[in-house]
């Protein structure tokens, strides 16, 4: 896509951003920049909520596996859903999605998959401790990523 500036055209460099989202608080700081970023660069938004395949398989025993998932499943289409609305005030067009797998794969892949030219995601989520200076999902994210990753932390985060 580009852009009319000082009636020059520049190629922007961000038309499909990917949230890729747990519900956590650090998430949703992430979407606060993310729909900024979608505004100012007219960028779609993508938002992806991954069902973590270790937790159906790791359930408690008294549960079945498919109950697991399908709890999860709603739970990630309400992330996502909430994303969506957030984004109701905005000119941006939200995408929501909700996959099964191991969140790290299933986010690089989507991104491959989606065209998607940045991400945007907290640097902590719902399960961590703080005092990692990121948690697993994005530490993977970062070095498994061929665009760029943009992480954000809450105020709360440790230093
Ligand atoms: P850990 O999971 O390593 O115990 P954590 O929960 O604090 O620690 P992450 O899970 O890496 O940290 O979460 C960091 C960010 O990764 C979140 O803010 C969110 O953007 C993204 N994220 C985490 N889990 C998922 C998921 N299941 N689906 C999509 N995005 C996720
Ligand atoms: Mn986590």
């Amino acid at each position: 896509m580009y852009k009319i500036v000082d009636d020059e055209y520049l190629r922007c460099m961000y038309d499909r951003i990917l949230i890729p989202t747990d519900g956590s608080e650090c998430a949703d700081e992430a979407v606060t920049h993310a729909l900024d970023l979608a505004t100012q660069y007219d960028a779609d938004v993508h938002v992806l909520s991954v069902v973590d395949a270790r937790d159906v398989s790791h359930g408690a025993p008294a549960i079945s596996p498919a109950q697991v998932e399908s709890t999860l499943r709603e739970n990630a289409h309400e992330v996502t859903d909430a994303v969506a609305d957030r984004a109701a005030d905005t000119e941006v067009d939200v995408t929501p999605a909700v996959e099964a797998g191991i969140p790290d794969d299933s986010i690089v892949t989507y991104a491959e998959e989606h065209d998607i030219d940045l991400i945007v995601m907290g640097t902590h989520g719902r399960t961590g401790l703080e005092r990692y200076l990121l948690g697993s999902v994005t530490e993977r994210t970062v070095r498994r990523s061929s665009v760029p990753v943009l992480t954000v932390r809450t105020d709360t985060d440790a230093t």
